[in-house]
Formats: C-alpha cells, structure tokens, sequence
C-alpha cells in the first residue's frame, strides 16, 4: 500500500523504516528520533474531531450483511465507521492509502494476563502445576503496584501492535488497591479497548486459590463505583472469579452473585485441572450468559452441553493449552454444544502474544481433532472445518460476544465502534492475495500489520505504534521484569 504521511512527503518511506533494520521491529515498531516526531505528529492529527477515510482496501467485514468487498472504502466519524462502499467522497477527511491491504475489524483477544509482559519468554518450558508455583507462588509477590502499570502498558501496547484492539485482561496481582489502579492505568495510558477482570491478589497462592475459603477482594465495588463508573467507554469492569477449580462452592456463589450485583460478567478458569466444575456451577443454580470459561479442555461431554444451553463461552489459549499439559484446546466442543467461540493469548510468559499464531493454533488443532475418527478409522476425510471465514470469527465477532461487546465491535459495520486493522497484502509473505481472509488467517503476521484504529483514533500507522507514554521507554519495563525476577531468585 501507498504512503500518504508526512513522512513519505518528507521522502521516507514506510517500507525504509520496517524493512531497513531490525530495530523497528525490535523495539515494538516504535519509531524513534525524528521519525517518531513526523509519525506521531501524523498520527495525533488524524482523527482531531474529523473523519477518517481509509480508501481503496479489500474490506472483510466479518458481517454477514456486507460480506467483503474486494474494493472499498471505510469512512470513520466521530470513532464510529459511518459508511462502507466504492468510493466515498469525504472532503478534508484523513486519508489511510489502503490499496493492496486488507481491511478488518480489530482482533478480540479474549484472555490475556496483561501484567506478565515484564517476564515475557520465562516460562516455556514449564509444567501447569510449576507455573502455579512459580508464577503464582513467587513472582506476582514480587510485583509493585508500578510494575503492574508497566506491564499493563507495554503489553497492551504490543498488542495493539499485532493488530488486536480489544483484550479481556485478567488481572490477578490486585495485591493492593495500588496495584489494581496502576493496571488500569497502564491500559488507559495504552488506549486499548479492554475488560478488566479484577482478580484476586498474588501475593498468596495457597491463600487464594487452594480451594480458597476467602471471597472476592471486596475493592472490586470500589472500582465499580469510581474507576468504571459508566459502562460505554473503552474500558469496562468484569471480574476475574476463581470458581469451582480454586475455591469453594460458597466463594463460588458470593462471588458470581457479587459481580451479578454490580451488573458486571464473570470470567473462570476452569477445566483444565479436571472435570466437574461446570457441573458444580449447575448444582449451585450458577450457570448464565454472563460466564466466560477459560481452557475447559478436561471437561465432560454434559459440561459442554451445560455451557452452551446456559449461553456461556469459551476461551482457547491453544498454545499454553498444548505446552503445560491442560488437555486437547475445548473449542470445537465447546462450540458443537452452542457455546461462544473465542480466543487468547493467555501468558507472554510462555507464548507468542499475537492472535495470528494463537487462532492459527487453535483452528489447526480443532481441525486435527475433528479430522481424527476418520484417520483411525483408515478413511479420508470429506471435508475441512471450521473455515478459514469461521475461524476469523473466532477472533473478532464471536470474541466480542464472548466478552458482551459485540453489539459495540466485532465485526466492520456502519454503527459500531471503529477498532480497525489494515494489514498488507504486498509483503513477501502475504502476496499475492487470492482470498483475503486466507491470508489474514493463515499466512499473515504481526510484520504485516501495517495500521490499526481504536475507537477511530490512530494507534499504529505506517508500521510504527505510536504511544506518548510508551515510546522510547521499552527499558522501565525490561528493568522492571529483571528486577521481580532477581527478588523471587529465577
Ligand atoms: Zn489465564
């Protein structure tokens, strides 16, 4: 796609800062110098109370009624998309080039413990029951409320990086009202669209989730009250309960009845030690809409077929799923008993932290699971599912119903909310473009991920991020996560 920025007016050209060295993409694709000046400045300006007109993309519009549209333009106003057709005509808007990129909505990553990316890359050889320890045992006490911002911001800022707009970050170091305020810092500093699942402490393992007999940290109607207090901007409350699997059946019920007075959705981990805690949340007249099972993949055939009668969802992390030992990812059955389908990324921790590898996983193993009963009984199979088209739903439309956004974002539809991510179709391994949804779900990556749009403001452009707070500071973060694991001795 074409360069329309000051800086390709300057005679710079976008491909001269991804492609000429490594630093662009090391350092998270911020620009720095002069180049960060021009990018920023081109940025900032971009939506200052007009329209934005991203022209000439092929739009996948995840939208049943719209389709894609091999040529279109989306025009943006007031953060909200307005109009996708050929050819709109939008003076004084902001122009986004997008010919010879693909148009669609910003990925949902539907479970993310965000704070982690301070101890990214410590974990990929761990075991569930060692990152239980470790993890949850040793490092999150370590963490101050300030490296709770950091890791919020800068995760979240990666993530807008690789193309995902909205994250559900499940936040379980609240060690104090400190920490849980700088987390929420960290993503308003950020400008993701994000849950936050308030969580329980991390300074206590065998505390708060042996079986723990303690309830839900009580701050959370503070946080309702005066940190969310309305429930339409970019971020809104859930809480992060820790269920049957970690608790007892009379924490289980205080909490989700807690969250269900504050009007707020729950999301669980659960069914990844064994089965029977969704059966336990029936039994306990529990089960609704408002639940969001994270991992599910030991669960029994009936559990599934009670999430997906009661509404609930599901979140695969299928790269942590597969590494730490939980089981098979559940969404294929999960999904065949009527349950919402979605995605995340889980732990930089451990693994990657783009929606392009974790949907990539995920889809490519339920395929392999679905492909199975005809490989063992020596026969061929007929067909492939699910498809590309639907494993893209998986990661936008089907994530934001997962996290009751959908109505909001999801999908590119004149109404919603403009969270937009334009990825380039001419890069070497991305062209040519024959089918634009293959290529967003199983070829490209976050080196293509050229603009993205949150709430119709401009957060990368270009392939650079741009983030006031964020940029050229990389090094609080990486002294940060050096010195939580020089306290807990790893
Ligand atoms: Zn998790």
């Amino acid at each position: 796609m074409a360069d329309d920025t000051d800086a390709s007016k300057a005679g710079v050209s976008r491909r001269s800062y991804l492609k000429a060295g490594a630093a662009g993409l090391a350092s998270l694709s911020f620009a720095s110098g002069a180049a960060a000046g021009r990018e920023a400045e081109a940025a900032g300006t971009a939506n200052a109370g007009g329209a934005t007109l991203i022209r000439d993309g092929t739009v996948v519009t995840v939208d049943p009624d719209h389709g894609v549209y091999d040529t279109a333009d989306v025009l943006v106003r007031g953060g909200e998309i307005r109009r996708i057709e050929p050819n709109i005509a939008a003076p004084g808007a902001d122009v986004i080039d997008a010919s010879g990129a693909i148009v669609v909505p910003g990925f949902v990553n539907a479970h993310l413990h965000t704070w982690e990316s301070g101890v990214r890359g410590v974990a990929g050889n761990w075991t569930f029951m060692e990152y239980l320890e470790k993890m949850l045992g040793n490092i999150s006490s370590h963490y101050r409320p300030e490296d709770a911002y950091l890791g919020n911001l800068f995760g979240a800022v990666q993530q807008l990086n690789a193309g995902t707009t909205t994250i559900l970050d499940w936040f379980h170091i609240a060690n104090t009202p400190d920490h849980t305020d700088r987390a929420i810092d960290g993503l308003q500093d950020a400008g993701v669209r994000a849950l936050f699942t308030h969580g329980p402490p991390g300074d206590n393992s065998a505390k708060w989730w042996e079986n723990s007999s303690v309830p839900h940290p009580d701050d959370i109607r503070r946080l309702a009250r005066e940190r969310f207090p309305s429930d339409d901007g970019l971020l809104t409350l859930a809480m992060g309960a820790r269920g049957p699997d970690y608790s007892t059946d009379e924490v289980t019920r205080h909490d989700i009845e807690l969250a269900r007075e504050l009007g707020i959705p729950v999301s669980i981990h659960i069914g990844s030690l064994g089965p029977g805690g969704v059966a336990t949340l029936d039994d306990l007249d529990l089960l609704g809409s408002d639940l969001n099972y994270v991992h599910a993949n030991r669960l029994t055939d009936e559990e599934f077929r009670l999430m997906g009668a009661s509404g609930g969802s599901i979140s695969t992390t299928a790269e942590v799923e597969l590494q730490m030992g939980m089981g098979m990812p559940a969404i294929g059955d999960a999904v065949d008993a009527g349950a919402t389908p979605s995605v995340g990324v889980d732990i930089v921790s451990n693994v990657s932290d783009d929606l392009f590898t974790q949907l990539r996983t995920a889809v490519q193993v339920e395929r392999g699971l679905r492909n199975q009963p005809a490989v063992e009984r020596g026969e061929q199979i007929q067909d492939v599912t699910p498809t590309a088209h639907r494993a893209l739903e998986y990661a936008t439309i089907e994530g934001a119903r997962a996290l009751g956004l959908a109505d909001r974002i999801g999908s590119l539809t004149p109404g919603k909310r403009a969270d937009i991510t334009i990825i380039d179709g001419e890069d070497l391994n991305t062209a040519p473009v024959h089918d634009p949804v293959e290529t967003v779900v199983f070829q490209a990556g976050v080196e293509n991920v050229d603009t993205v749009l949150v709430d119709g403001t401009v957060v990368k452009r270009n392939g650079l991020v741009h983030n006031a707070t964020a940029q050229n500071h990389l090094d609080r973060l990486e002294q940060s996560g050096r010195r939580i694991l020089r306290e807990a001795g790893l």
